[in-house]
C-alpha cells in the first residue's frame, strides 16, 4: 500500500504537490475546469494541515518557443483562486532565483503556483524524459512531495517520478479515489461484465487480454467491433478496420467464445453526414460505414448489463461526437444509470461522453485519467504511483 497525504505531517513544510492541471484553455479562456476541481480536495486538506503548498503541472505540449504563450498556467492560477477562496501566488518561471524565494517567503497555507513544467521540454525535453537533474532541483525546492496527478501517473516525467526520488512522498485523494475504485474490480461482485469501444483494436489489445481472462462477458462495440467482425468473415464495408489485429481477434472469439458478445447490427451510412440506415452484420455493402452499434445490439448488450453486478467500461459504442451516432453510448449510459450496481467508467471519451451527457454524478466511479485507467486495466502499475513511498 502506497503512503497518503493523510498520513504526513505537513504542518509548516514546503509540500510540493503535483497535480493534473492539464486543461482545455482558448484565448486564455478555461473551457473546462473539471479537472482544477478534481484537485481542491487534496490543496485544501494542505492548506488547512498548515502547508506552504507548492503547485507543480504540465499544460499542453511544448515543441517551440511559441508554444508558451498558449501554454501558461496563469489563467489556471486565476481560476483556482477564485475556486478555493484565497490568493494563489503565480511564478512563471520553472526555476531560477526568483521562483525559490518566493517558495521561501511563503507562510503557512499560503499557496503558489509554478509555470508549465513541460516549459523544460524546450531544451532537451527534460520533464517528458525525466531528467535526473532536474527532478532533483524540484526536490530541493520542498520538504514533502504528493503525487496527485492521476492522469499522468502513466507516464515517467521529472514532475512525478523524477521528483519523488528525492523527497517523501505519499499520494493525494485524487490518486487514492482513483486507485480504491479500480481495486473493486481485482475481487468484482459478479457477474462482472466489461465493455469496450472506441477506435481500434490495436490501442485494446492490452486491455482486452487483461480482461477477458476476468470478466464473465465482455461487450465490444464501436469502431473496433469492425475487426472482430470481419475476423468472422463479414464484410464491414468502410467501416474502421484495424487489418493487423484480425488475427488477434480471432483468437481470442475462438479463447472466449462464451465471453464476447458482438454486435449483431449497426447505424451505418455512406458518408458520415449522410442518411443513415440499420444494417444487420450480413447486410453490409463495399461503401456502408459502420457508426453506431443497432438498436438489436442495444438491447442484447442491455440484457447482459441488467444481470451484471459489476461492470467497466473503456470506449464509447459510436461516433458519439455526432449525435446521430451517440444513441448506443446514451442508451447504455442511460441503463446503467438506472440500476444499482458498481460502474466504473474509464477516463478519454467514455468520462467525456458520461458527463457531456448528463451523468456526472451517476456512477460509482468516472475515472479522471484516460491512458493511467487503460493501464490500470490492462494490468499495469503506473510509474507514477509506483514510485511513492510505501507506508
Ligand atoms: P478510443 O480513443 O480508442 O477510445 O476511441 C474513441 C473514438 O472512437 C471516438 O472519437 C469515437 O468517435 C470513435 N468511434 C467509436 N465508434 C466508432 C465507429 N463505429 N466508427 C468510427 N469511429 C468510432
Amino acid at each position: 500500500m502506497k503512503k497518503s497525504i493523510r498520513e504526513i505531517d505537513l504542518n509548516n513544510k514546503k509540500v510540493i504537490i503535483r497535480v493534473d492541471f492539464n486543461v482545455p484553455i482558448k484565448d486564455g479562456i478555461i473551457l473546462d475546469d473539471n479537472r482544477i476541481i478534481a484537485s481542491l480536495k487534496t490543496i485544501n486538506y494542505a492548506i488547512k494541515n498548515g502547508a506552504k503548498v507548492i503547485l507543480m503541472s504540465h499544460l499542453g505540449r511544448i515543441k517551440e518557443e511559441k508554444d508558451k504563450d498558449k501554454n501558461t498556467l496563469k489563467p489556471v492560477s486565476i481560476r483556482l483562486s477564485v475556486l478555493l477562496g484565497k490568493p494563489v501566488l503565480f511564478i512563471n518561471k520553472t526555476r531560477g532565483e526568483e521562483l525559490e524565494n518566493a517558495i521561501n517567503n511563503l507562510k503557512s497555507g499560503e499557496v503558489l503556483l509554478m509555470e508549465n513544467t513541460r516549459f523544460e521540454d524546450l531544451e532537451g525535453k527534460k520533464e517528458s524524459l525525466n531528467d535526473s537533474e532536474l527532478g532533483r532541483y524540484w526536490a530541493s525546492l520542498g520538504d514533502i512531495f504528493i503525487n496527485d496527478a492521476f492522469g499522468t501517473s502513466h507516464r515517467s516525467h521529472a514532475s512525478n517520478v523524477g521528483i519523488s526520488k528525492f523527497l517523501p512522498s505519499g499520494m493525494g485523494f485524487l490518486i487514492e479515489e482513483e486507485l480504491s475504485n479500480f481495486d473493486v474490480l481485482e475481487n468484482p461482485k459478479r457477474p462482472y461484465t466489461v465493455i469496450l469501444g472506441g477506435a481500434k483494436v490495436k490501442d485494446k489489445i492490452g486491455v482486452i487480454e487483461n480482461l477477458a481472462k476476468k470478466c464473465d462477458y465482455l461487450l465490444i462495440g464501436g469502431g473496433m467491433a469492425y475487426t472482430f467482425l470481419s475476423s468472422l468473415g463479414y464484410n464491414v464495408g468502410a467501416s474502421l478496420l484495424d487489418k493487423n489485429s484480425i488475427e488477434f481477434c480471432k483468437n481470442m472469439l475462438e479463447q472466449y467464445k462464451d465471453k464476447i458478445v458482438l454486435p449483431v447490427d449497426s447505424t451505418t451510412s455512406k458518408v458520415l453526414d449522410g442518411d443513415i440506415e440499420l444494417k444487420n452484420n450480413d447486410e453490409f455493402k463495399d461503401d456502408d460505414i459502420g457508426l453506431d452499434i443497432g438498436s438489436n445490439t442495444i438491447d442484447k448488450f442491455k440484457e447482459i448489463l441488467k444481470k451484471s453486478e459489476t461492470i467497466v467500461w473503456n470506449g464509447p459504442l459510436g461516433y458519439f461526437e455526432l449525435e446521430k451516432y451517440s444513441d448506443g453510448t446514451k442508451q447504455i449510459l442511460d441503463t446503467l444509470s438506472k440500476e444499482k450496481k458498481i460502474v466504473i467508467i474509464g477516463g478519454g471519451d467514455t468520462a467525456s461522453a458520461a458527463i457531456n451527457f448528463g451523468y456526472k454524478d451517476k456512477f460509482t466511479h468516472i475515472s479522471t485519467g484516460g491512458g493511467a485507467s487503460l493501464e490500470l486495466l490492462e494490468g499495469k502499475t503506473l510509474p507514477g504511483i509506483d514510485v511513492i513511498d510505501d507506508k
